[in-house]
């Protein structure tokens, strides 16, 4: 199985190759892609260890829906911690490298208080869920575009001890989002722990364990 067969653009190929220097998917990337970037763009649950490659499937999901030609933010990434989303832009801004595809994180800023924040324009936002919602709740951060959600090591955003009251906004801003967007969500958790993912994702969705 080569990238190739996965349909990608060209400068998604070029960057797996040049810039990340894979050559060939991961078993998650194989199984997962095709449900990611195919019609009807299905919601995924995708619970995956830690290593597997999971990074590179919501990013290619990410830089092949989003629209070069529009000027607003049409992904969103949402991660447990600010190295996470770093970590993560880092890894999205090597992939879209030959795209011209633009993207900022949405992370606390020690240096200017929320409410002096600009207003994000990128195309893909990867962030923590506090400033996240904080941006789309005072509209610094625009929604009406955004076709693309992610969570990444949701089991962690959505623990019961760490961020409940976050995830009980992140519910309400998903429903804001309607049914045309598509939701990833990776764990690394069992399938019982899943069940609570249900109300994240549509009702008809794919599941996958890698
Ligand atoms: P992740 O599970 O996304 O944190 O990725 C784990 C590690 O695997 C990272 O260092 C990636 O750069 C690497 N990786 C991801 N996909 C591939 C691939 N198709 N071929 C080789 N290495 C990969």
């Amino acid at each position: 199985f080569t990238f190739e067969e996965l349909n990608l653009s060209p400068e998604l190929l070029k960057a797996l190759y040049v810039e990340m220097k894979f050559e060939k998917p991961s078993k998650i990337q194989a199984i997962s892609l095709p449900m990611i970037l195919n019609p009807p763009y299905m919601d995924l649950i995708a619970q995956s260890h830690k290593g597997s490659g999971k990074t590179i499937c919501f990013v290619i999901g990410i830089l092949s829906r989003v629209d070069p030609e529009i000027k607003a933010p049409q992904a969103l990434c949402i991660c447990p911690t600010r190295e996470l989303a770093l970590q993560n832009l880092e890894v999205l801004r090597k992939m879209a490298i030959y795209t011209g595809i633009t993207s900022e994180s949405a992370i606390p800023m020690d240096s200017i208080p929320r409410h002096k924040r600009p207003p994000i324009t990128a195309q893909v936002v990867i962030g923590t869920p506090v400033t996240t919602l904080y941006l789309t709740s005072t509209k610094k951060l625009g929604v009406n575009y955004v076709k693309i959600l992610v969570f990444d090591e949701a089991d962690q955003i959505f623990a019961e001890d760490g961020f409940k009251d976050d995830s009980l906004r992140i519910k309400k801003i998903i429903g804001s989002f309607g049914s045309h967007c598509q939701v990833l969500l990776f764990s690394a958790t069992t399938f019982n722990e899943s069940e609570k993912f249900s109300k994240i994702v549509k009702k008809d969705h794919n599941q996958l364990f890698v």
